[in-house]
């Protein structure tokens, strides 16, 4: 007799199928029709207006896991894989039996027979396991971690989850799914052996688990059997129906999620209809249903897994910003209809430093940092910003600098040193964008400076701006400033179109992010490179020579902007004597230069590359008042003078600036802060 097995064994007559399959459509039906019911509330967003690339989006985020392969193991990422991977193997299964068992009704013929079931049978029982033991694993890890951090506390009267409460929540619906998974594939294998046991065939041995099981249970009679089997299906229709008020809802949302995921990059703010806000004056989101259908999609795929507030900068500042509650806050407002910033809490909003370790953190793609912008170009519209955050909007929109000083003071810093301006009529191959940190912050002009006579050196034909430069409009954009922003936006590329510019080197990562990923809006194409990368670049080709020897540790400092916003990390750490490979770190430059000098000379902190910790300038923050116990620098100081060095590298202005006040607080040792090009140029004298 040939390998096999059938379907509704021991129940002839079409009472049971019917039965079956009655339950079955109608569990599913609840779902869908629940799902259905968030999906009203999502389509009160606005219409999207990009054009997602839906097979990328599921093959990278779903299929491939990319966001849980990159988080840390501490997070759970190899439990989810096993869950992940064992659930949609057993998935596969099902269908693949669906698919032999009904297309004969087609004219198929039913292949689930002969070698391929003896195959199908063992290798699907083996990746079952793996979700029993993922799922299990995930239950003690719940409990331990509930155990160790104790549960939230709430607000009384708001319901809020207080400020001070743990960032992993879990609530007794958490174990109760991880409990109906547990059971839908316990059952699962009870049911192959109680199969086995009662109809035992030769070929049993080859489902391996259901074969065990089955010596558990000899004899076992044909009414047992079909016992366990409804009891299964009883199983099966709790978890159709259950499964959108569950955490486990994300498995469908994170999906729908992934495959509409907008391809912009991670530092792209989305893009403001100004005809609507000039018809309506309103901008932002006042209420949900102001965002798109995308991001109020996403809200639902929420986990509460607490990872973006774990990572949150201003969280362990100690301020009142927790991007979990963020999202939940804007969820609830979604449901009930209430003001966006006041339930989030405008204090909460003001607080992101936009660094975007929540969204890198988020395993279900959520953007936090778009929502926030999204809220504060509401309070912007309706005159809720005062104090310094608004003088600089003022600074901006009035001398088109952040520092509020004429346009003639960008020429400054280049008295005496020959710098070629655009004006000038010369043609030249990159254009040098100084921005208004290093044109006029005293310790940023000196990166100028090394930066103009490291190119002079290396016989790069570069040019400036000088006067008609003004800044990106990156503090306007991310305070929640678009009329600003798309002023200095216009402004600046007319600058560009006139002078042909079509590259573009800057040592501010700020100025990076917004002229790379935000100016293609307005119909600039530009290739913008950090002047690392350039220095990286100058080096590899000989046309810098470094000559001599650099003492000292270093360590140095990503800027989110640089690192994780545009994975800009490799090329830094070349400069300062890593080869930017951390499984292999051999000293490329400074090491080679120190060969006689054994003493480590780089040491890496704590968080670094895509996973650095913000020195609290982003966002506008850097011309913010903060209280004096919650700034995110100081922690991002003591970080980084963990490592012992005595010399910080850094490659951004603003950090500078924030962890030159944060490093004196920290320590009354002589520590020097110091900028890639003037390291570079150091090793080059
Ligand atoms: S962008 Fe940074 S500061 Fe803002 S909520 Fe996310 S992690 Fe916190
Ligand atoms: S927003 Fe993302 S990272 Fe934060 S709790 Fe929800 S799922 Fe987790």
């Amino acid at each position: 007799m040939e390998p096999t097995r059938h379907e509704f064994l021991f129940q002839s007559g079409t009472l049971p199928k019917a039965i079956f399959y009655i339950l079955t459509f109608l569990s599913i039906g609840i779902m869908m029709w629940q799902f259905a019911g968030r999906a009203r509330f999502w389509m009160k967003g606005k219409k999207l207006t990009w054009r997602p690339d839906y097979i990328s989006g599921i093959v990278t985020y779903i299929l491939a896991q990319r966001k849980v392969m990159g988080s840390r193991p501490k997070d759970g990422a190899p439990l989810h894989l096993m869950i992940f991977y064992g659930f949609l193997s057993l998935f596969i299964a099902t269908t693949l039996l669906a698919i032999a068992t009904y297309g004969p009704l087609i004219g198929l013929p039913n292949w689930h027979r002969g070698s391929y079931y003896l195959a199908y049978e063992t290798i699907f029982d083996a990746l079952g396991l793996l979700f029993i033991i993922g799922v299990a694993w995930a239950y003690l890890r719940r409990r331990r971690l509930s155990a160790e951090r104790g549960e939230p506390t709430r607000d009384p009267v708001t319901g809020k989850l207080a400020r001070s409460s743990n960032p992993i929540t879990t609530e007794w619906k958490d174990f109760a799914a991880l409990g109906l998974l547990f059971v839908l594939g316990i059952t699962g294998y009870v049911l192959e052996g109680a199969r086995i046991a009662a109809n035992p065939q030769p070929w049993d041995h080859y489902s391996f688990v259901g074969y065990g099981l089955a010596q558990l249970m000899p004899g076992l009679s044909p009414t047992g059997y079909v016992a366990i089997w409804w009891f299964h299906m009883v199983v099966v229709w709790a978890f159709f129906i259950a499964l959108p008020h569950m955490r486990l809802k994300h498995i469908v949302v994170a999906t729908l999620t992934a495959a509409g995921d907008p391809k912009k990059p991670m530092g792209a703010l989305p893009a403001v209809d100004m005809a609507a806000f000039a018809d309506t004056g309103s901008m932002g989101a006042a209420e949900a249903k102001d965002y798109s259908r995308w991001h109020l999609m996403s809200l639902d795929a929420c986990m509460s897994c607490g990872r973006c507030t774990e990572v949150c900068p201003a969280y362990g500042a100690g301020k009142i910003l927790n991007p979990k509650q963020v999202v939940q806050d804007i969820h609830r407002t979604l449901t009930i209809g209430e003001n966006v910033p006041a339930t989030v809490s405008e204090d909460a909003l003001w607080a992101c430093t936009t660094c975007n370790a929540c969204v890198e953190a988020c395993p279900v793609l959520i953007r936090h940092v778009d929502l926030i912008v999204d809220a504060r170009r509401n309070l912007v519209s309706e005159g809720r910003l005062s104090g310094s955050g608004s003088l600089v909007l003022k600074q901006i929109g009035g001398t088109g600098s952040a520092w509020g000083q004429a346009a003639s003071s960008r020429e400054e810093w280049m008295k005496g040193m020959d710098i070629p301006l655009c004006r000038d009529g010369e043609s030249f191959d990159v254009l040098f964008w100084v921005g208004c940190a290093g044109a006029m912050d005293p310790a940023a002009v000196r990166t100028t400076k090394a930066m103009a006579r490291l190119m002079q050196k290396a016989g790069i034909r570069f040019a400036c701006l000088g006067e008609e430069e003004s800044c990106t409009g990156d503090p306007a954009r991310r305070i929640g400033d678009e009329t600003t922003f798309v002023t200095q936006a216009e402004h600046n590329q007319k600058v560009f179109a006139k002078y042909g510019v079509t590259k573009i080197v800057t040592a501010c990562p700020h100025c990076l992010n917004t002229l790379s990923n935000e100016y293609g809006d307005f119909g600039t194409s530009l290739q913008v490179l950090h002047h690392a990368q350039l220095l990286d670049d100058l080096i590899a080709e000989g046309r810098l020579k470094p000559a001599s020897l650099l003492p000292g540790s270093t360590t140095y400092h990503d800027p989110c902007y640089l690192a994780r916003i545009n994975n800009i990390s490799d090329a830094p750490r070349r400069l300062v004597g890593q080869n930017g490979n951390h499984d292999d770190p051999t000293p490329l430059l400074l090491k080679s230069l120190a060969a006689s000098d054994d003493e480590t000379i780089f040491a890496e902190p704590e968080h670094h590359a895509r996973k650095t910790l913000c020195c609290g300038a982003g966002g506008g923050r850097m011309w913010m008042e903060e209280e004096p116990n919650q700034r995110p620098g100081e922690k991002r100081a003591q970080e980084l003078l963990a490592t012992g060095a005595k010399e910080v590298a850094v490659s951004c202005p603003f950090c500078r600036i924030m962890l030159d006040a944060s490093v004196k607080q920290a320590t009354d040792e002589e520590i020097n802060l110091v900028d890639l090009a003037e390291l570079v140029e150091r090793a080059n004298s």
